[in-house]
């Protein structure tokens, strides 16, 4: 479709903004609306309020910082009252010719006090010029509530209103695409009403419910891009159920030699996951499902017992871990469980000799090794299983959807099950991990006492040195981590090998302390984690290598340096080192100056132990997007809803989708819907349709 006003310069800007079509474009949601019917006069504004204020611009200058580019723009504004408010923009110079005398603006923003000038200021407030250029008549942009969108480049907000506002003008309602019981169910408007009023709210609009989406225009198109994409996921995993897979049995030997290998009573939410992870290995289809649970919960003994029920089916276990320093935990786990039950668990790492190689490989490939434990080593083409029946995957985050793919791809529709210690509701989780089914254990093994947790300014750093002594001195163990930023595992190493030379001859010269880093051979590394596990070191300086995996239950301190260069994720992670065994033990997080996001997250670890309620702060300060990697979970970019502000109409969505796609009223009505989700999804999502 032609549009008036979009030449080929804006049509790219709009395209790199995802904006292709018209339907695009009326996706395109305002972030916030302004209500221009009913605005400030100037010379009521008071200090300490948010406003928006028609004005004109009365005078303007760049006052002399030393470069132009520097410049602080400084503009004063009037209106028809005759009071006057100044605008101020540092680095503002390039706005001497846009905000020139005699223009008539909108401005947004903080009102304030200002001492230089004794009136009042609004420093960096939005603006939009009201007049001098062709973007349609006044009365779209003023007079009314507008929306604002956020600019597409050089396309402003105000381009995009005009734009919109001719759209909207100019086509035909198109009917419907929601299925008419939901509609009614849940008296949501009409599609069509829908999107004018997110555009061009009604005069009588609540600007309150628009700021925070929820006007009932938003809530309907909210619910419905949340609804198809639900029920895009709904048939994909539907689909997948029908995959031929292996159907393991359940008898009473295995449940024999489970009991045989369980080293502890299971908690209650272990005994109920593994019953859901049993039954869906015992259906003849593929299991894809996501094992959450927070640090320490004991996942890894639930996938022992899934590995034992496949095991025991004649088939083989693939461990998949993202450190090396992982896998040689898991695989030292999985060697004292399966001790028992004569089960071969071998080790498949990067530093193997390439005789070691050979070796494991030959086992590997005549089934003799159950349990293969490894990292990306276990993905390369000339691994090849006997029978590989379960592949489990520890830490979902680390690994691609490709990954898990070829991993799949070494047995015939193996069973997979991914554990992650970021756990999410599960809504979210079968949103945003898309085909997989979700299990979560929501439940700490007993006698797990809550760590304290302490931040502590680096200049006090002696006072933590003369605690962690005293610790030390009932017979405690302690860590202490240099976290420094992952890619830099070099880096992290000096500075934890210089650590442990301060800590061992200066400040704990009468104790031992022991040194972990991934520049290790796995020998030594397995070396400085077995001392420190029979106490022959009582400190352990580490960089973030243990973050994972590592099990001592006598360690009763956590204490982490420069904990604000590092994610609440990771933070979290490294806390759940400790507090495994019966006393108390303690997190110090030792940082510098902060900033306000840093300061939200240590915040954050002081007040809470709950992995649920740290990864949802982390969702909140990172923004879904960084959070999950979007791109390699597979998550579609939604265009209204945000599924941390919006989780509430999310899991009303999921429920009516799974709903309709296990029984839509009429088959008529399910076939619809899958071909308005074919013609509209698939293209603006592809990624979750594929298949
Ligand atoms: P996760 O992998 O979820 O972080 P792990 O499986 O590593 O947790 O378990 C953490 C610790 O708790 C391990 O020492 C494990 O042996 C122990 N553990 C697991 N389940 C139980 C249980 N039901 N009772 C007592 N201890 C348990
Ligand atoms: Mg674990």
């Amino acid at each position: 479709m032609y549009l008036k006003g979009v030449g080929p310069a804006r049509a790219a800007m709009l395209e790199a903004k995802g904006l292709k079509t018209v339907e695009d474009l009326l996706s395109y949601a305002p972030f916030r609306y302004e209500d221009r019917s009913n605005v400030k006069a100037v010379r009521q504004l008071a200090p300490g309020e948010m406003a928006t204020v028609l004005a004109e611009v009365r005078s303007a200058k760049v006052s002399g910082f030393r470069r132009r580019n520097l410049g602080l723009f400084e503009a004063s504004f009037t209106d028809a009252s005759g009071g006057i408010l100044l605008g101020k923009w540092f680095h503002g110079a390039y706005l001497a010719d846009v905000l020139t005398p005699g223009l008539k603006v909108s401005l947004y923003g903080k009102v304030e006090w200002d001492s230089y000038s004794g009136g009042l200021v609004m420093m960096h407030p939005e603006y939009e010029i009201l007049s001098g250029d062709d973007e349609g008549d006044a009365s779209i942009h003023t007079g009314r509530v507008v929306p604002i969108y956020e600019a597409a480049g050089r396309v402003t907000t105000r381009h995009l209103r005009n734009l919109l506002y001719r759209i909207l003008e100019s086509i035909e309602p198109s009917s419907d695409p929601l299925p008419p019981h939901i509609l009614a169910q849940l008296k949501l408007p009409d599609r069509w009403a829908a999107i004018s009023a997110l555009h061009f709210p009604p005069p009588d609009s609540d600007l309150r419910l628009l700021n925070s989406f929820r006007s009932p225009a938003q809530f309907r198109l909210i619910f419905e891009e949340f609804f198809w994409l639900e029920c895009g996921l709904e048939l994909k995993r539907a689909k997948a159920r029908l995959y031929p897979g292996i159907a393991f049995e359940l008898n009473s030997r295995v449940r024999e030699r489970i009991l045989q290998m369980l080293p502890f009573k299971p908690t209650g939410a272990q005994k109920r996951v593994l019953k859901e992870i049993a039954d869906a290995m015992a259906e003849p289809h593929p299991m894809y499902r996501l094992l959450q649970g927070d640090v320490g919960s004991g996942k890894t003994l639930v996938a022992a017992e899934a590995a034992i029920i496949a095991i025991e089916n004649s088939y083989q276990v693939a461990v998949l871990a993202p450190t090396e320093i992982l896998a040689t935990q898991h695989y030292l786990y999985f060697k004292k469980l399966f001790q028992k039950l004569d089960y071969v668990v071998v080790l498949l790492t990067g530093s193997n000799t390439a005789r070691e190689k050979t070796q494991l490989r030959k086992l590997v490939a005549h089934g003799l090794a159950k349990v293969v434990v490894g990292t990306h080593a276990l993905l390369e083409p000339d691994v090849e299983f006997h029978k590989l029946g379960l592949a489990i995957i520890d830490e979902q985050h680390r690994f691609g959807v490709e990954q898990r793919q070829k991993l799949m791809e070494k047995g015939t529709h193996p069973d997979v099950l991914v554990m992650t210690a970021t756990p999410i509701p599960r809504t979210l989780a079968l949103t945003v991990y898309g085909d997989l089914d979700v299990s979560i254990i929501d439940e700490l093994p007993p006698g797990r006492k809550p760590i304290g947790t302490k931040h502590v300014e680096e200049s006090r750093i002696e006072q933590v040195y003369s605690f962690l002594r005293k610790q030390i001195d009932v017979g405690r163990q302690a860590y202490v981590v240099y976290p420094v930023i992952e890619e830099s595992e070099t880096q992290a190493m000096k500075a934890a090998a210089k650590m442990h030379d301060h800590l061992s001859r200066i400040v704990f010269p009468d104790l031992k302390v022991g040194l972990l880093h991934g520049k290790l051979s796995p020998d030594e590394k397995e070396a400085a984690m077995d001392k420190f596990q029979r106490g022959e070191t009582q400190i352990l300086v580490s960089t973030t290598v243990i973050e994972v995996g590592v099990d001592v239950p006598n360690a009763t301190v956590m204490l982490i340096e420069q904990a604000e260069r590092f994610g609440l994720a990771q933070l979290h992670q490294l806390r759940g080192r400790v507090g495994r065994g019966a006393e108390q033990s303690y997190c110090v997080l030792v940082t510098g100056k902060l900033n306000q996001t840093a300061k939200e997250r240590i915040r954050t670890l002081v007040e809470s132990n709950d992995g649920f309620y740290i990864a949802e702060m982390d969702m909140k300060l990172r923004g879904p997007g960084e959070f999950f990697g979007t791109r390699q979970s597979g998550m579609p970019v939604l265009s209204i809803g945000n599924i941390l502000r919006d989780a509430d109409i999310l899991e009303l969505a999921r429920n009516e989708a799974a709903a309709f796609v296990a029984h839509a009223p009429a088959h008529e009505d399910l076939r619809r819907a899958v071909a308005y989700l074919r013609d509209h999804w698939q293209r603006r999502y592809g990624l979750v349709l594929v298949g």
